[in-house]
This record gives C-alpha cells, sequence and structure tokens, in this order.
C-alpha cells in the first residue's frame, strides 16, 4: 500500500481542522490518528511547490519551512517563551488571545515542539541566552 503525504502550510493545520485538533482529545483526534497511521505521513509547516506526472504516478516537490527550533533536542521547558518580548494575537483565540514570536503552535502540535515566526521574530536573541539544552535554537 502507498503513502499519503497531508501537507499543511502554516505551523498548524487549516483553521477548522486546528481549532478541532485542539480541542480534542488525542484518541479522538483525526490528525492525531493520521499522525499514527503507517501510510500517512504528515508534513506541517510545508509547502507544494511543484507537481510532475499523471494519476497515480506523481512526482511531488515539498519545501519543508525552517522551525527555527530542534524538535529533537527542546524539551518545552517554556523559558524561551517566557522571555520573548514579542506578542502578537493568536492565530485560533478569537482574538482573545496572545502568543510570542517563538511558540507552540498548538496543545497537541506535531511535531510537538515550539517553532518560530520569522514575520514576528526580532533576532533579540533572548530565547537563545535561556535555552538550556542549547542549539535547540537558531535564529
Ligand atoms: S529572537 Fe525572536 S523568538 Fe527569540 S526572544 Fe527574540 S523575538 Fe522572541
Ligand atoms: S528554552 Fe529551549 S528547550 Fe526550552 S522550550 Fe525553548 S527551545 Fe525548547
Amino acid at each position: 500500500m502507498g503513502v499519503i503525504s497531508l501537507c499543511w502550510i502554516k505551523p498548524f493545520p487549516p483553521t477548522p481542522v486546528a481549532s478541532v485538533h485542539e480541542s480534542t482529545p488525542p484518541a479522538f483526534c483525526p490528525i492525531y490518528e493520521c499522525h499514527l497511521h503507517d501510510n500517512i505521513e504528515l508534513l506541517p509547516y510545508s509547502e507544494v511547490v511543484g507537481v510532475e506526472g499523471k494519476g497515480g504516478d506523481f512526482n511531488v516537490s515539498v519545501v519543508r519551512k525552517p522551525r527555527f527550533v530542534d524538535p529533537k533536542r527542546c524539551t518545552l521547558c517554556d523559558a524561551c517563551v517566557k522571555v520573548c518580548p514579542v506578542e502578537v494575537e493568536r492565530e485560533f483565540g478569537g482574538g482573545l488571545e496572545n502568543r510570542k514570536a517563538i511558540y507552540l503552535p498548538y496543545p497537541q502540535a506535531i511535531p510537538h515542539s515550539l517553532v518560530i515566526d520569522p514575520k514576528t521574530c526580532t533576532r533579540c536573541g533572548e530565547c537563545v541566552k535561556v535555552c538550556s539544552p542549547g542549539q535547540s535554537i537558531s535564529t
């Protein structure tokens, strides 16, 4: 059986899906079920830049966007989030919630790791100074 790839362009799935994903326990969450499925590959924060071929035999080119935080090293200690001076409106907080420039895209994020928003990050370096495992962050 082939592998199906699901790709979304932002660090979080399209907003309606993300809202369901955020408020649903992992056991009932469709995105999390996809994550556990052997034949489904999730490509968050990625963009399809080219498709070649024909039905049943496609070659798809995908660019993975830089997260600036290494999911394998980040322990989710939150120290960087606390010191980040940049605060912007959170994407699905209904205008009532803010997030930092370095943030967990949503509570059940896949991969379960932070990401830096390059559009709002000022490159102040405060997050790098407090990152205890070191080298988790590269801005
Ligand atoms: S470098 Fe960017 S993400 Fe890190 S603390 Fe400064 S503004 Fe926040
Ligand atoms: S300080 Fe480093 S290890 Fe802690 S949450 Fe931030 S990136 Fe992850």
